[in-house]
């Protein structure tokens, strides 16, 4: 299994190169570049949500902590009086931070449901449904940043098998397998309530038609 240090090193490598790239054929603007490599470098440690007590879920869970301050204060800054909004922010702040966390470590396995395909692709259609309708970035803008953090989620997922390859004997260790799957095999209803909740999200999403355009014209530029 790979460490954190390596998973954050190459998903923010990979993060720089895609924001690189995609800034070079005009896909997108120096600014939205900065959030691109950001995004990657977030997926690529975002699956060890489910590792208990390890440096990368303390990190996860501030920086999950402070995004949600900063949606609050856009989204309540009208509404509430500062000393509202400084009451809801400190609560947010403690409530992901150490009640989200350990409700999670209660309730994930290391490398089970979070370790899936399903949950990168979870994880990035949230992430597009928040940039568009909590922070109304425009639709393109949306798809790309859920695609960014999808991006980062692969690199974990595929790190992670690289890593259970013994690659001097090309001997397989015991955890081949548990982190490129498309679903958690051993615990299918957790998989199944998290593929019923995602449902909800589909309301919250940009058009379709936006990602199809998107991804083509990637491709015709990747060709
Ligand atoms: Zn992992």
């Amino acid at each position: 299994m790979a460490n954190f240090r390596t998973h954050f090193g190459v998903a923010s490598l990979g993060g720089g190169l895609a924001a690189q790239a995609g800034w070079q054929v005009s896909l997108w603007s120096g600014w939205q570049a900065l959030a691109v490599a950001a995004l990657v470098a977030f997926g690529g440690i975002l699956p060890d949500i489910d590792a208990d007590h390890s440096q990368a879920v303390r990190l996860i869970f501030h920086i999950l902590a402070v995004a949600a301050i900063v949606l609050a204060v856009l989204i309540l800054q009208q509404r509430l009086t500062p000393a509202g909004l400084f009451a809801v922010c400190g609560g947010l702040y403690l409530g992901v931070r150490y009640v989200a966390s350990a409700l999670f470590a209660r309730f994930t396995v290391h490398r089970g449901l979070w370790h899936s395909l399903l949950a990168a692709a979870i994880s990035g259609l949230s992430t597009t449904a928040i940039s568009f309708t909590l922070l109304d970035q425009p639709e393109r803008l949306a798809w790309i940043h859920g695609l960014a953090l999808t991006l980062g989620f692969l690199i974990h997922l595929t790190l992670d098998e690289l890593y259970s390859v013994d690659l001097t004997g090309a001997r397989l260790k015991r955890s081949f397998g548990t982190a490129l799957k498309p679903i958690d095999w051993h615990a299918p209803g957790g998989s199944l309530m998290l593929l019923l909740a995602s449902t909800h999200l589909l309301s919250w999403l940009p058009s379709l038609a936006v990602l199809r355009q998107l991804l083509d014209q990637s491709l015709s530029l990747w060709r």
